[in-house]
């Protein structure tokens, strides 16, 4: 997954570029607005992180001439000022979200998450992944079926969407508050055990009846789901 970071300040280049590489991304930095155009018109980055405050065409700018290029990459503006007018403007001219300086590491990053999945109506951006498959379970993301072996599993919405939150990352540990982040949105929710309930539902409906347990808790940390 390729990420292009356009930002000028060099400690948030470093801790952003950082904390994305730890992550698995590949990550390419423009520190202008004329570089983060061209570089965004060749279309092959999934997520485009775009500071406002830029030396030469500012963040708005560099929006509007990717959308009006033709480039529908999601677009996450950063910048200094929480004002509300900045955050209608920045979304106008074509970016997809929005976050305030400073921001934590995690939020970014379940930010960009978010944006990589709703991505879909963009022309250059890969498509979703049809199904996700661990051992014999099998979840499409397209008829919204899930299956372990055989057998039709009924999930609800948010059952099936914990369930593909695990399965995109196969055998990672997901702590219960990035669970709630990406299944619930950002929404603080002090009840993290919401994350605890659930999987329960879900171990009953996926793992009771099975030999083979796929979904493992690592006492301490959260969730994963893996075969071994
Ligand atoms: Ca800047």
């Amino acid at each position: 997954m390729r990420v292009l970071l356009v930002e000028d300040d060099e400690r948030i280049v470093n801790f952003v570029q950082r904390g994305l590489k730890a992550e698995g991304y590949a990550v390419e930095v423009a520190r202008s607005g004329l570089e983060a155009v061209a570089l965004g018109a060749e279309g092959k980055f999934q997520v485009i992180i775009l500071d406002l405050g830029l030396p030469d065409l500012n963040g708005r700018q560099v929006c509007e001439r990717l959308r009006n290029g033709g480039i529908h990459t999601p677009i996450l503006m950063l910048t200094a000022r929480d004002t509300v007018q900045d955050k209608v403007t920045g979304l106008r001219s074509g970016a997809d979200d929005y976050m305030t300086k400073p921001f934590a590491f995690e939020e970014l990053l379940a930010r960009i998450e978010v944006l990589m999945r709703r991505r879909g109506a963009g022309g250059e951006t890969k498509p979703e992944t049809k199904e996700l498959q661990i051992a014999d379970l099998i979840l499409n993301g397209e008829t919204h079926e899930v299956r372990r072996g055989d057998t039709l599993i009924e999930l609800t919405p948010k059952e099936f969407s914990l369930l593909e939150c695990l399965m995109r990352t196969p055998g990672k540990v997901l702590s219960r508050t990035r669970i709630l982040e990406q299944v619930w949105g950002y929404s603080s929710d002090p009840l993290t055990n919401v994350v605890d309930v659930y999987i329960r539902q879900l171990r009953r409906k996926i793992d009771d009846d099975y030999e083979l347990k796929l979904l493992k808790t690592v006492r301490g940390f959260g969730y994963k789901l893996d075969a071994s």
